[in-house]
């Protein structure tokens, strides 16, 4: 049996990258994994993005789950987040604890990790590692150019919503392991970190996808103190999702299916053309799917025929 030093020598510490020519040091890590703390250099006149996120077996993913996957999803969801607040990822750490020092299930979860980490050039500097119950924490640290950060809070009325990608698909995955392509939406979630990073300046506001698309946009408007109007015609879907008979499931998947990692964003009218351009450009779909209105923050969504739907409540863990 590895021992736990061993154990994140073997799979997590990494060689340190060689500064290039005119760099204080590699990707900003000073001093990386096998010290009591990391040492960072954030590059001058930016801020920086701190942000965490847990993944329990059991809540977030099942006993027994492909550890390739958990590691790209640990990073993934964490990406996210700063995509939504249009910060460049740069470093992380990761707090893991493991019932048994099992190689091959390390080997998988570390390959996961580091492929997703190495797309975005994002450098694991540190972590903790104990025995007990599968959980995974990552605590990602980005940089964002001072005052051009993304906010929940920003929003104004008569600015546009727009929402990237497609809206249910992780979700129906979750209830029907039976589609593919919706399972790898779940299981491997593609981070909208580019996006996040040619919004700023543009969107007046922003969030990911985690909860559901009602209650994350909920969020904004809270933040925003502004009521919004979406036309659920306009909302992304996969095809998969669009193929369903049930209505009232297919837009339970799409207002409140957790789990997409899309963005949402708010951005003046003036700014559509640039939002078009920037989707062509990304070769991503940025879709217009509703408005911001004067008032309390509430959310209407309106069917085909202009009538108001019933949203389901997204995700919370701490209600049934
Ligand atoms: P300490 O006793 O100071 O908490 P540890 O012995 O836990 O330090 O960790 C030794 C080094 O390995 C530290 O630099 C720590 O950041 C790093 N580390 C521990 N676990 C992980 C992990 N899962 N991923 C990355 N780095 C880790
Ligand atoms: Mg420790």
């Amino acid at each position: 049996m590895l021992s736990e030093f061993e154990l994140i020598r073997k799979y997590f510490e990494r060689a340190p990258r060689q500064a290039r020519p005119g760099e204080r040091s590699a990707r900003g890590v000073a001093l990386g994994i096998g010290d009591d703390a990391a040492l960072l250099r954030p590059s001058a006149g930016m801020e920086l993005a701190v942000s965490t996120d847990l993944l329990l077996e059991g809540r977030h993913f099942r006993a027994g789950a492909d550890p390739r996957k958990l590691g790209h999803k640990v990073l993934a969801v964490n990406l996210s987040d700063m995509a939504a607040m249009g910060a460049a990822p740069r470093w992380a750490t990761l707090a893991i604890s493991l019932p048994a020092a099992d190689e091959a299930w390390l080997d998988q979860f570390s390959k996961g990790f580091f492929a997703l980490a190495e797309r975005f050039g994002v450098e694991l500097v540190g972590g903790d590692t104990t025995r007990g119950p599968l959980s995974l924490c990552v605590t990602i640290l980005g940089e964002v150019p001072a005052g051009l950060a993304l906010f929940r809070a920003g929003a104004g009325p008569g600015d546009d919503i727009w929402v990237s990608g497609e809206l249910g698909g992780a979700a129906l995955g979750l209830a029907k392991p039976e589609f593919a392509a919706a399972v790898k939406r779940l299981d491997e979630p593609e981070p909208r970190v580019e996006l996040g990073e040619r919004l700023r300046g543009i969107a007046s506001a922003a969030i990911d996808v985690s909860d559901g698309f009602a209650q994350d946009l909920g969020h904004i408007l809270e933040r925003s103190a502004v009521g919004a109007i979406v036309e659920y015609e306009r909302l992304p879907q996969p095809a998969d999702v669009k193929r369903i008979q049930d209505k009232a499931l297919q837009s339970r998947l799409v207002l409140s299916g957790g789990d997409d990692y899309e963005l949402v964003f708010t951005a003046p009218q003036a700014a559509r053309a640039e939002v078009t351009a920037l989707s062509s450009e990304l070769k991503l779909a940025l879709s217009r799917v509703g408005s911001i209105q004067v008032g309390e923050p509430r959310l209407l969504v309106l069917d085909s025929q202009g009538r108001p739907m019933a949203v389901a409540h997204g995700f919370d863990h701490f209600q049934p």
